[in-house]
């Protein structure tokens, strides 16, 4: 029997488990039954001040600990949440619908390695010596923002909420995060193995609620950062609320990435990675690689190749392990996809895999694959967000290269083929954040993750995130007389 999904309470503030009913309430629907199957309320200004000041009052003592000592709480966490991964796994699958498959293997680990990571780094944050003329010098020491705010998507909500709270603990930082309201349910336990691990009160909250939450948190002038995993239109609103107050920011957030694949790449890697690049939690991943390249010579066989494999996914309840392509998070999601499925069709290009919602309770729909997709294409153009792979045919490599960054976004993009300097040489010019040769999708703690243009600003993971939750300060000091000119 999977595990009960309803939360003890709606908000997680100072510690402990907070109720407040005169919240508007938020239903968590079951993206494969459509049945309800917890409920938690939006934050009131009440629950909002509670938050902030919880996470206020702890920020100067958790910032006082050593970088050791924080991160082995944040070790402990990981601890944890790997001795509870299955029941973490259970829940995302009750929060976003994505199946157990993945999740027993993608979330919750992944959440752990970001603690685990951010935790090994937290003892080695310090400062420089810069030695002066005459025995003067500067040192350098890396200091806490102070509160940072935390604003999830709801594709990938336990992960998410370590991403932002593993750098931003470790840096000294509290925070408060807002999950989507789509998927309230997993950042709770997240705070609530903080607090098992020997997070003091008030170092990691979690309250829930909509866009209007998420606003009067990022304008709030307690605040000094604000980390938001969501769309670019979220991110426009929210980055120029940020810079009212001068707030820092880190904005991870859509794109429309390009899979080039050249006629010498490896057929079958080449269609596992356009599978990754598109299907992999029904296509609901910021990253993706949905605009697929293929070289003409290897047109036919590729699409040929992912049609077959395609007829291989196991699409029904996401709690079966042996499924491998879930519903949808929402129906209103699905119903998103389907416009865009209607809108390839109108435009002329030729729908060649699925393309239809499957009759069932829930929000399921096919797999769906288009061909002879011209660049102008809206599906070619605008983020989809659900399990839609566009084939545009390509010649040459600079004809390939141009088309790929004719595009807004620049968060990520990949290359398959089996000639190395052309694979890099493509990599190299790709506007993007975050690249792949001959595979796709993968996103370790070790490495940077985020993207260029208005896919994003600032990245996550890897030693490079610590510069976004800290800042540096410079004293000089002289060892001699200071001379002044009167
Ligand atoms: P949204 O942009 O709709 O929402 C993101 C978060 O911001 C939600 O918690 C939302 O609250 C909140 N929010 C909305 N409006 C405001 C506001 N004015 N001020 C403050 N907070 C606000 O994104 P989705 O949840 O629909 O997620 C899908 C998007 O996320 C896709 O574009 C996807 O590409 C992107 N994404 C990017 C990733 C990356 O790392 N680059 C990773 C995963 C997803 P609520 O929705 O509860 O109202």
């Amino acid at each position: 029997m999977p595990i009960d999904p309803k939360p003890t309470a709606s908000h997680y503030i100072g510690g402990e488990y907070v109720e407040d009913t005169a919240g508007t309430p938020i239903d968590v629907i079951s993206a494969h039954s459509g049945e309800k199957i917890a409920q938690v309320h939006s934050a009131t200004p009440a629950i909002i001040e509670r938050a902030l000041t919880a996470a206020g009052e702890a920020q100067a003592a958790w910032a006082a600990l050593t970088g050791t000592e924080r991160g082995r709480i944040l070790r402990r966490a990981a601890d944890i949440m790997r001795a509870r991964n299955r029941e973490l796994s259970e829940l995302e699958t009750y929060d976003t619908g994505k199946p157990l498959q993945e999740t027993l293997v993608a979330d919750a680990t992944s959440g752990a390695d970001a603690l685990e990571y951010f935790g090994g780094l937290a003892g080695s944050l310090t400062g420089e010596y810069i030695p002066q003329p005459g025995g003067d010098f500067v040192y350098t020491s890396r200091e806490a923002l102070g509160v940072c705010v935390g604003l999830g998507a709801w594709n990938y909500p336990t992960q998410i909420a370590c991403w932002k709270g593993a750098p931003a603990l470790a840096c000294g930082n509290t925070m408060v995060f807002k999950p989507s309201e789509t998927t309230p349910l997993c950042a709770l336990k997240i705070a609530e193995i903080l607090t098992e691990a020997g997070a003091p009160a008030g170092v990691y909250n979690v309250i829930q609620g909509l866009g209007d939450v998420g606003a009067a948190l990022t304008t709030d002038p307690r605040v000094a950062k604000v980390s938001l995993t969501g769309s670019v239109p979220t991110g426009r609103k929210v980055y120029a609320a940020a810079a009212a107050e001068m707030k820092h920011v880190t904005m991870e957030l859509g794109g429309k990435s390009p899979l080039v694949i050249f006629d010498d790449a490896d057929l079958e890697n080449a269609v596992s990675g356009a599978i990754l690049a598109n299907f992999y939690s029904t296509g609901q991943v910021c990253s993706n690689g949905t605009r697929v390249f293929v070289q003409k010579g290897i047109r036919e066989a590729f699409v040929k190749r992912l049609c077959e494999r395609l007829d291989a996914a196991v699409i029904g309840d996401p709690m079966d392990e042996a499924t491998s392509f879930g519903p949808m998070v929402t129906s209103a999601q699905r119903d998103i996809v389907l416009g865009y499925i209607e809108k390839g069709k109108a435009e002329g290009a030729t729908l060649a895999y699925g393309g239809k919602i499957i009759i069932r309770p829930g929000n399921y729909i096919q797999p769906t694959v288009f061909t002879d997709v011209t660049d102008d294409m809206i599906i070619a153009r605008e983020e989809i967000f659900g399990p839609v792979l566009a084939v545009l045919d390509f010649e040459e490599e600079a004809e390939v290269i141009a088309r790929a960054n004719d595009t807004e976004f620049g968060l990520a993009g990949g290359v398959f083929t089996q000639d190395l300097t052309r694979a890099h040489r493509v990599i190299a010019a790709i506007k993007a954040g975050s690249c792949y040769i001959n595979t796709y999708n993968l996103a370790p703690v070790e490495a940077p993750f985020g993207g260029m243009k208005a896919s994003g600003v600032g990245r996550e993971n890897s030693k490079t995130a610590i510069e976004h939750y800290s800042q540096v300060k410079s004293v000089y000091v002289s060892m001699n007389d200071v001379e002044a000119p009167f």
